[in-house]
């Protein structure tokens, strides 16, 4: 890392740090701020948001709408849809690269905006508007590339007929804060490469970075009547994924929340006929398992990068580091070494490793695992870094996690997913490897897995057995690329397809006989 590369960038970001940006909900290409109850106005509620680093920052102000309105949403898209899905591909394509050149040249912004809402680094921000720009250039590929795909076969009655894919319809895309940009886009991106129309829902605490981006995208040629979105909490997701005209939701977000989508969509399905489909992408426990053949060094910078990278806000995320007992006391040793150097602080100071988690409810929920591993009499506390000297704000005005290691003797005592920079480090006998990875599978997660052995036999067997989406072998298990390394999970981790990979935009859209109406 060198600080000196970010200058150029800050330069241009810093330019945009004054600001205070607002967000409504869009139906039809309006800001709603307001809403109708029997003829009479009423204004709807404002929240001022702060930046997670500095209370005392304001990034702006988010309109909420509420569940009336996300009705009116779904309405306006599903209205939308056959005009959209006329579009040609060719056409739906180049939309989705322009939005590609539209984020590039506003990165700027986007990285402030990520910065000052989301509370991400420097690194983390324009990671986020790569991959963002990653999903749109490559879901465009594959609009053009679905379009030439024809099965051709003989009929019932003998006759020769032919399938294409054909777009579905409307789908409500529930994106996370992590990715406030890159799953947003991704989600909305693929529904529109397909040729379906999209409701958005974006995480509440990323409303302005979804706002702007959603601007970006109308810029960019999007219909107003193929993109709605809807900003809010607590009552809008709900109301959108129980509308009876939807033919599918995306959600990235927790197990407990897309098993909750998953019920409302089958009791919508039995009162309509119609079956939506769900794709969802969620939480892991994800494990790296070490033997004592790796390198310490590597396994060290690995596992901090995967557990404390983004301040672990990343589903992908290293959350247990499994060590072979023979070398589990000096990796343990350089582990404190290499997290006594993480930076902690400011997102906006270059050389920040560590920004603050998102909010308050994340940061108690964070903290009360910590405590419980304190007063956890087989778990221990082996590092905690603390706060830059130069970055301290005050507790009460900032939702910074301390980063730490907790040494623990099994992995039940950890209790779940806790999404944040808690990395557990857990010793095993060599012999004992096999009721390791049953351990690991019995979570019911199968997300991210990293390995660390320079026994291919090893590594081999481990990434065999242990049930995951995405497995990393000697290096690190966060950051998979779009096109490259198509990420998603199975079992609780969600449903697949694999974002970034050739099935997705394919499972938004519908085989169907080419002289059946679109
Ligand atoms: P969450 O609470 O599970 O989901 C919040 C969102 O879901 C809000 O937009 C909310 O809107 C909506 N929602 C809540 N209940 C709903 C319902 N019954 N029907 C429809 N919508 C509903 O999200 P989170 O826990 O903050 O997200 C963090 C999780 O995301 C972690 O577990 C992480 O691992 C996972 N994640 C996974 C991936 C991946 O690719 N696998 C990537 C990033 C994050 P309302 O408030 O309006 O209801």
């Amino acid at each position: 890392f060198v600080e000196s590369q970010w200058l150029p960038f800050k330069a241009a970001i810093d330019s945009h740090l004054h600001k205070t940006w607002s967000a409504t909900s869009i139906i039809n290409g309006a800001a709603i701020d307001e809403y109708k109850v029997d003829g009479q106005v009423n204004k709807l509620e404002a929240h001022t948001v702060r930046a997670p680093w500095n209370h005392d920052v304001i990034a702006g102000e988010v309109v909420y709408a509420n569940a009336d309105l996300a009705q009116q949403a779904t309405l306006a898209a599903v209205a939308g849809q056959a005009a959209w899905q006329a579009q040609s591909a060719a056409k739906r394509a180049a939309i989705l690269r322009k939005i590609a050149d539209l984020y590039e040249e506003n990165y700027a912004e986007l990285m402030a905006l990520c910065q000052v809402e989301a509370g991400k680094t420097m690194q983390d921000s324009i990671d986020e508007i790569k991959e963002a720009v990653d999903f749109c250039r490559f879901y465009a590929d594959e609009a053009e590339r679905l379009d030439e795909v024809v099965h051709e076969f003989t009929d019932l009655s003998g006759k020769p007929a032919r399938q294409v894919y054909k777009a579905r319809g409307t789908f409500v895309c529930i994106s996370p804060w992590n990715f406030p940009l890159a799953i947003y886009t991704g989600q909305i991106v693929a529904a529109l490469a397909a040729g379906n129309t999209v409701v958005a829902k974006p995480a509440e605490q990323t409303s302005l970075i979804a706002h702007f981006g959603a601007q970006l995208m109308y810029q960019a040629g999007v219909p107003v009547e193929a993109l709605q979105l809807v900003i809010g909490a607590g009552e809008v997701g709900g109301a959108l994924t129980a509308a009876d005209n939807i033919a599918g939701v995306i959600f990235t977000g927790s197990t407990q929340t897309a098993q909750r989508i998953n019920q409302s969509l089958n009791s919508h399905a039995q009162s309509s006929g119609e079956l939506p489909i769900l794709i969802a992408e969620t939480g892991g426990q994800n494990a790296m398992i070490v033997d004592s053949t790796a390198l310490p060094e590597q396994v060290v910078k690995d596992a901090v990068l995967s557990a404390f990278g983004s301040a672990g806000q990343r589903c992908s995320a290293c959350r247990i580091l499994c060590v072979q007992e023979e070398m589990a006391d000096d990796l343990i040793e350089l582990l404190q070494g290499n997290m006594a150097e993480l930076s902690v602080g400011n997102p906006l100071y270059a050389a920040t490793d560590v920004g603050p988690v998102i909010d308050a409810d994340a940061k108690n929920g964070l903290e009360a695992h910590i405590d419980r591993m304190r007063a956890e009499p087989t778990a221990t506390i082996l590092a905690q870094t603390p706060m830059s000297v130069s970055s301290v704000v005050s507790q009460e005005k900032s939702t910074f996690v301390l980063p730490t290691a907790i040494e623990v003797k099994s992995i039940d005592v950890i209790g779940g997913e806790h999404f944040g920079p808690i990395l557990h480090v857990l010793r095993y006998q060599a012999r004992d490897l096999n009721k390791l990875i049953d351990a690991i599978n019995s979570t019911g997660f199968g997300l991210t897995l990293g390995i660390h052995s320079r026994i291919e036999n090893t590594a081999e067997h481990v990434e065999r057995r242990v049930l995951v989406g995405n497995t990393y072998i000697n290096r690190n298990q966060i950051g998979a690329v779009v096109n490259v390394q198509p990420f998603g999970g199975c079992g609780l981790s969600g449903t697949g397809p694999k974002a970034g990979g050739p099935h997705y935009v394919a499972r938004l859209m519908k085989l169907d006989s080419d002289n059946q109406p679109s």
